[in-house]
């Protein structure tokens, strides 16, 4: 057999997956860096999952989605739900009955909240208690700028929206760590897992007393009295208050030639943005399409906001109405089992200093594009929902002939670890489901680190995912 003949054949044969900046030309080049400077404009202006529903809203509003749309086509509605999930939707040729298009992403972030009692002093400087919301590893909090994002309920009734910590000229907070000469017995000597505990991650907030040396707590009175000359608040004011740090800043390039994207909040915002935008551009979809964004993925999805709860039945139900249709419930769930859906969340990319946990026939990699992950769970896929063959099936065929450049990876090797996203609750229903997005290297870190191009191609595989 001649060498171009045994060429042509494994070219045939072999699966290969391909690297984004090979695989597109010069114009789509262009468009990924434009899509990247959006995408870094959102991911600055919604760092806590309200934002992000107000975010979202506004973009929405904008391109003709609204709350109570007229009745013609096609129908593009919007809901939200207690400020922390929305959906979108958009309807298609086919009668809603035949089943929808849906993607799913969740917008809640791993962070430090607030407690609800948090202001206390301690060797004459002010601090506030944090309760760290998801899985992070404790010590990356430490020692960085940090802002206060939230909504705080006064006591007479009032809301108060706060961001510090964001702007130039505002202060930021900071968790303090203990010196490296001191640090032997108490850290070094330890497991990293005991080395770090949650109530040493105390935001420290003051350092000028207020009153005089026989005033007591003054280091304290002085954050209230601040706190309620500015902003009105009591101290009981902080029991009804949602206020999150996270890291101060915004998005930045990262690397000589600005291929990558660094930020707080990749997981999940990017399939957020990227969602968003897809459904906002379709073109003539076949089906009804319904972007959803949830909240609580990183603490188990429960809860009123989070994905096991009951919101997609409600909106469906609404869609059933401005559809024409009568919102039976039998009805909605014969729909959700015509359906296909997409579980949008992040995967782990193979990290190039940490290869070892990672079975690199199987892993993603930066640069491959949008990643399909057929099961998650641990050990013996245990907790999994698992696509079928089918589904992937017609999947990969949508990405092929659409030109989206995508890969398949699972998390770790078998027995390294694990993890699981909303995939199972929604297949509950009875829908067709995978998780779907792009990978990540240093996931839930403060600086999340994106490729470019897989961002470009996860929009290009949801927008063809919903137009199908
Ligand atoms: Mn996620
Ligand atoms: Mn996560």
């Amino acid at each position: 057999m001649k060498k171009k003949e045994i060429e042509q054949i494994s070219e045939r044969l072999i699966s290969k997956p391909k690297l984004v900046w090979d695989a597109i030309d010069k114009k789509e080049k262009d468009k990924i860096f434009g899509f990247d400077r959006e995408y870094k404009n959102f991911l600055g202006t919604a760092k806590t999952e309200r934002e992000a529903v107000n975010a979202i809203s506004e973009i929405a509003r904008k391109n003709g989605f609204s709350v109570n749309p007229p009745g013609k086509h096609p129908v593009k509605l919007l809901k939200t739900f207690q400020e922390k999930s929305i959906a979108l939707s958009a309807s298609g040729k086919k009668p809603i009955t035949e089943g929808i298009n849906l993607i799913v992403s969740h917008l809640d972030s791993p962070r430090l909240d607030l407690k609800q009692n948090p202001l206390y002093e301690e060797v004459d400087l002010a601090f506030m208690k944090t309760h760290y919301y998801g899985g992070i590893k404790k010590f990356q909090w430490l020692t960085r700028p940090l802002a206060i994002h939230g909504k705080i309920i006064r006591s007479d009734g009032s809301p108060l929206n706060i961001i510090v910590g964001e702007d130039d000229t505002d202060p930021v907070f900071t968790v303090a760590d203990i010196l490296p000469h001191l640090a032997r017995k108490v850290q070094y000597d330890k497991k990293v897992s005991d080395a770090f505990v949650g109530e040493k991650l105390n935001l420290m907030v003051g350092s000028i007393p207020f009153g005089n040396k026989d005033t007591k707590e003054r280091f304290k009175l002085a954050i209230l009295n601040l706190l309620h000359e500015r902003f009105g608040l009591v101290e009981e004011d902080f029991i009804s208050a949602e206020l999150e740090v996270v890291p101060a800043g915004t998005p930045r390039d990262v690397g000589w030639d600005r291929g990558l994207t660094g930020a707080y909040g990749h997981d999940d915002r990017s399939c957020v943005f990227t969602s968003l935008k897809a459904i906002i551009d379709i073109e003539n979809p076949q089906k009804t399409a319904l972007v959803l964004f949830v909240d609580k993925e990183e603490i188990g999805s429960d809860g009123a906001t989070g994905a096991k709860s009951r919101f997609l039945e409600s909106i469906l139900a609404d869609l059933m109405v401005a559809h024409g249709q009568k919102p039976l419930y039998h009805d909605i769930h014969k729909l959700l089992m015509n359906s296909r859906g997409l579980s949008a969340d992040v995967a782990g990319a193979l990290d190039p200093d940490f290869q070892d946990v990672h079975e690199k026939r199987n892993a993603a990699r930066l640069g491959y594009g949008i990643c399909l992950t057929k099961f998650t769970g641990s050990g013996g896929k245990y907790g999994a929902s698992d696509a079928n063959a089918e589904y992937v099936g017609w999947l990969r065929n949508l990405f092929n002939k659409k030109k989206v450049v995508w890969q398949t990876g699972e998390l770790g090797k078998v027995d390294e670890g694990g993890g699981g996203t909303v995939a199972k609750f929604l297949a509950l229903y009875g829908l067709q489901i995978i998780d779907c997005g792009p990978p990540i290297l240093s996931m839930h870190s403060p600086f999340e680190i994106a490729h470019k191009g897989d961002i470009y191609m996860t929009y290009k595989g949801y927008r063809a995912f919903l137009e199908s």
